[in-house]
């Protein structure tokens, strides 16, 4: 199996080349034909798996083709549980989206600094990589919108319900539109997960890794 193979265009495939990626990882073969379609998914995956190029390649892919905007809706929303895993999440978009024939702006919102920047940067954003306390304090002062949002990851999920998560995260899902792609990734499957993969995902492919 190669990238080729998979569905990504010229452009995606030069900077995974640059990346010295030879082949892509099993949750990879199966994650981006896979999300490419716009189905739900379920991913039982720890890091280490491969599991971000697996969910931004697909994402890039689709989202080169649309057209530019400069107002403050969201459409793809990644939530992460740290301000570690924002930065490199962000940085993947921005490393695989370096070729694109049109650039696809991301952006990475945390907490625990101060928010005026991230205020400003927002414009025109339309790849938000956010942890779920700084994202409401966002939607609360207008700085992003997120009834547009066709793409929702959430990024190691139990890690994100272990810290204490849970409230954020459920006033993020009532905002979202219902009409949306949802993506789970999760490195176990306990109780609460389940819960909200009930609640979010409509008929998930799941991938274990
Ligand atoms: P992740 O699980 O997404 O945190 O990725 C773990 C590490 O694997 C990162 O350093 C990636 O750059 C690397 N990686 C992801 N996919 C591939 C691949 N297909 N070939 C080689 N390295 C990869």
């Amino acid at each position: 199996m190669s990238f080729s193979s998979l569905g990504l265009s010229a452009p995606l495939l030069k900077a995974i080349e640059e990346q010295s990626y030879t082949k892509p990882y099993p949750i990879q073969e199966e994650a981006i034909p896979a999300i490419l379609k716009g189905h739900d998914m379920l991913g039982i995956a720890k890091t280490g798996s491969g599991k971000t190029a697996g969910f931004v390649l697909p994402i890039l892919e689709r989202f080169q083709r649309k057209k530019t905007t400069n107002d403050r809706n969201v459409k793809a929303l990644i939530l992460v549980p740290t301000r570690e895993l924002a930065v490199q999440v962000n940085e993947v978009f921005q490393t695989f989206g370096a070729h694109l024939p049109r650039r696809v702006k991301s952006l990475a919102v945390y907490g625990g600094v101060s928010i005026n920047p991230q205020m400003m940067a927002l414009q025109g954003a339309e790849v938000v990589v956010a942890t779920p306390g700084r994202l409401l304090d966002l939607v609360s002062s207008n700085a992003l919108h997120l009834w547009e949002v066709e793409v929702l990851v959430l990024d190691e999920a139990d890690k994100m319900l272990e810290l204490g998560f849970a409230e954020e995260m459920n006033q993020i899902f009532e905002m979202l539109p219902k009409n949306r792609q949802s993506i789970l990734f999760s490195a176990t499957l306990g109780d609460a997960i389940q819960g909200i993969r009930e609640n979010l995902l409509r008929n998930p492919i799941k991938i274990e890794i």
